[in-house]
């Protein structure tokens, strides 16, 4: 209430990177070289990529959503094709859709998982779709069994959204190593950040070369190398590709944080246990439900607000938190829901229910390496005290 202390005086952010000494020493080392773009370091950090995820290829490209793209096109997908995908997540991964000319169709989430629901995809697949795009919200994996074994029996590709899945696993594989390409995020707030970046891994060496063509202009491979020693000026352009590529400056960046992502994902899973056990205890609040057989990456920790326990909203919620002097966010307004989907397709509320259901209810809190436990217990207090004063008693 008014002139009541809140529980943090100095305000805790949402996010913040984990940049610091030798990612800062790497990119000076870069900029104090003869070669700032796409070169040695980008190569490097793809290869390191590479076998930290298991996969046979990667390609650095300058964000996820750059990567979505090519991985799409690169796929053939395009005029006339359908792409499953889920209503739950970034405008990126729709959006790329359409960037394609193809048509994305919605597949509600389980509420459990935040999940595209896979026993939901089945009835969606027409004559014309091509692909899914399943996004492993969180970080937790998708049903990968599922997933692929649908792609396989209606002949379509799967394009893994891993945004929030460095680290993360399904049944003992490292997700980067399973669909037909996974595309991976560098955004600040991702688990790995190149401030903006992604990388797109993939064990089909065709695609990969494709990818690569399409990710800089359409130009011969390895163009970068034209101005070396013993390069050439001759090249040509094959397809009508995109400006994609990765600097060498971002890979300085990426080469340091990859070193550095088992150690972080550590961290993270310390302060995921400190939480679960908090607010477990909390009859008004739902926890994350980490099910999915292998590693969660915990890019995201959320809780969801039972409505009917208390005589506060979601948006309240936050809002109260925030007088408390804690940073939060909501991963995601359905896709659905946003004027353009809505008015371009039609669609209305109800349309897809449990994501719908979930977005009323979570609250995405702090979590992140440069925590302290400090924080973490700050955040658990703050939840506390506003459930324990607006609860229906
Ligand atoms: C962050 C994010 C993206 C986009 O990543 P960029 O690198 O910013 O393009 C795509 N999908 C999901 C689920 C995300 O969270």
């Amino acid at each position: 209430m008014e002139g009541e202390t809140p529980i943090r005086s100095e305000f805790l952010p949402f996010c913040r990177h984990s940049i610091s000494k030798e990612e800062i020493a790497e990119v000076v080392d870069t900029l104090n070289s003869d070669w700032i773009t796409t070169g040695p370091k980008t190569k490097e950090f793809e290869k390191r990529f590479a076998e930290y995820v298991g996969a046979e290829y990667a390609i650095a490209v300058n964000s996820a959503t750059a990567g979505l793209h090519l991985a799409l096109i690169a796929s053939g997908i395009g005029k006339g094709d359908e792409v499953i995908t889920t209503p739950y997540t970034f405008a990126a991964t729709a959006n790329v859709i359409i960037h394609s000319q193809a048509a994305s169709v919605f597949v509600d989430i389980q509420k459990d998982t935040l999940n595209i629901d896979p026993v939901k995809i089945e009835a969606a697949i027409t004559p014309k779709t091509k692909a899914i795009i399943p996004v492993h919200f969180a970080g937790q994996s998708c049903d990968m069994d599922e997933i692929l074994q649908i792609a396989k029996k209606y002949n379509l590709t799967v394009i893994e959204d891993a945004a929030h899945a460095i680290s993360s696993e399904y049944k003992g594989k490292k997700i980067g190593s399973i669909g037909q390409a996974t595309v991976f995020s560098f955004y600040a707030t991702k688990n790995l950040t190149t401030g903006e970046g992604g990388m797109v891994t993939t064990n089909d060496k065709e695609l990969a070369n494709r990818i690569a063509i399409l990710s800089l202009h359409g130009i011969s491979k390895d163009a970068w190398k034209r101005y070396g020693a013993g390069g050439s000026w001759y090249y040509e352009i094959v397809s009508p590709g995109f400006k994609y590529n990765m600097t060498d400056i971002q890979a300085s960046i990426g080469l340091c944080q990859l070193a550095k992502i088992e150690e972080f994902l550590k961290i993270r899973q310390k302060y995921v246990q400190i939480y679960q056990e908090a607010f477990g205890e909390l009859p008004q609040i739902i926890t994350p439900k980490d099910i999915t057989p292998g590693c969660h990456a915990w890019h995201l920790y959320y809780i969801l607000i039972k409505p009917e326990l208390l005589k506060i909203n979601r948006d309240s919620f936050i809002e109260a938190l925030g007088k408390e002097g804690i940073g939060t966010s909501v991963h995601f307004i359905p896709i659905h829901l946003h004027p353009y989907y809505r008015d371009t397709y039609g669609f209305q509320k109800g349309d897809f229910p449990n994501a719908e259901w979930v977005y009323e209810r979570i609250i995405s809190l702090p979590l992140y390496p440069k925590l302290t436990e400090k924080d973490v217990r700050d955040v658990i207090l703050a939840v506390r005290k506003i459930v324990d004063r607006w609860k229906i008693r």
